[in-house]
């Protein structure tokens, strides 16, 4: 129903209280509110993921504050409404219409989703945000997700991770071999290659395992998420620069029939609220961890240094190997994998004389 809203305000102006009271219901009825429900691979209270600037309780509040009300958020975290990593069936069968995680979480449905998450050896926030948004990416991805029903796109960012905690220094190649080491994914494949012994943990068992030493080494995020854990009690060495994890972006996943009947201007809230969220978990990111890294080094005798480089060349060399066998198993992930590193390597050029540059020549 279409509402006037000239002449409302002016028959309730000069009608009074009645006319206000008997015009209230056709507001609320044109007003009408859409409640969708949100899942997420995160429990309840995580920071960054679902507390926090740019988080998923945030990307909920700004669509509704942006809408109007017109459309409602509920966000469940994981185990709320479905278990942590079900996110994508609920969201494909419209259980959920929408689900916030990371897309690496769906390589057992399809491979390629890899990519949007994070890549070994992959591009930085700046250069996976020019590929997502401005290179393609976000179609490739929507392509991914057709066969299910499903769009995405991104709305957070760790920015680069930590290569993570080990108890004993590593010095060559060698000192990796039997080490039993907690970290998921691709990275834990490349791991595997050159002779440790991956364990995959979730986040909260990470701590006493490594404690108790049935792990010696173990990843996880950043500073920030990596004291909140304790890890800098269990092991003292942090190896920095994380090769695995360059910047780790969160995933929007829709129902696309829920997507197709959401009226064109709450599609491009949605979108922007995400965009926003995008940006604003990443700056948040960026000031949590320098402040934790600083807390780490100088208040918990942390040593924090990059890995010897000789071991960054053979994790380099079997990430090559592991991504060309996953590239010859799957038409769609190649399809993928070629447009992300045919960008990675304009993108590379034009970064070493720009934003690299850039550090080099002031810090002199
Ligand atoms: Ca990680």
């Amino acid at each position: 129903m279409q509402v006037n809203r000239r002449s409302f305000v002016t028959k309730g102006a000069i009608a009074g209280a009645a006319a206000t009271t008997l015009a209230a219901p056709a507001i609320v009825k044109a007003q009408s509110t859409i409640t969708w429900k949100m899942t997420s691979a995160y429990v309840k209270g995580s920071p960054f993921y679902m507390d926090g600037p740019g988080s998923a309780t945030d990307l909920a509040r700004r669509i509704e504050a942006m809408s109007n009300g017109r459309l409602r958020i509920q966000v469940f975290g994981a185990g709320e409404l479905v278990p942590a990593f079900e996110g994508f069936d609920a969201v494909r069968a419209g259980t959920v219409e929408m689900n916030h995680a990371n897309s690496y979480f769906w390589t057992g449905k399809t491979f390629a989703a890899q990519y949007f998450t994070a890549v070994p050896f992959g591009m930085n926030f700046q250069g996976i945000n020019g590929w997502l948004y401005d290179g393609g990416g976000i179609d490739l991805w929507n392509e991914v997700y057709a066969p299910f029903g499903m769009i995405a796109m991104p709305c957070g960012n760790t920015g680069v991770q930590m290569s993570g905690w080990f108890k004993k220094e590593i010095n060559t190649v060698a000192d990796l071999k039997g080490l039993k080491m907690r970290i998921p994914g691709l990275a834990g494949k490349v791991y595997s290659n050159l002779g440790v012994d991956v364990k995959v943990l979730p986040g909260g068992e990470i701590f006493p395992a490594l404690e108790r030493g049935v792990i010696d080494a173990a990843e996880f995020v950043g500073p920030f998420q990596d004291r909140r854990l304790g890890l800098h009690k269990a092991a003292k060495f942090y190896y920095t620069t994380g090769w695995h994890e360059s910047a780790t972006v969160s995933e929007l996943l829709i129902n696309r029939a829920a997507w197709q009947k959401l009226p064109r201007d709450l599609q491009a809230i949605v979108e922007n609220a995400a965009a926003a969220c995008n940006v604003i978990s990443e700056a948040w990111c960026q000031r949590a961890n320098s402040d934790a890294m600083e807390d780490l080094v100088k208040n918990h005798k942390v040593i924090a240094k990059p890995l010897p480089d000789a071991v960054i060349k053979a994790l380099r060399a079997e990430t090559d190997k592991v991504l060309a066998e996953s590239i010859a198993k799957d038409p769609l992930t190649k399809k993928v994998h070629d447009s992300y590193f045919a960008f990675k390597s304009k993108y590379d050029r034009w970064s070493e004389i720009s934003e690299e540059a850039y550090h080099v020549t002031v810090r002199g």
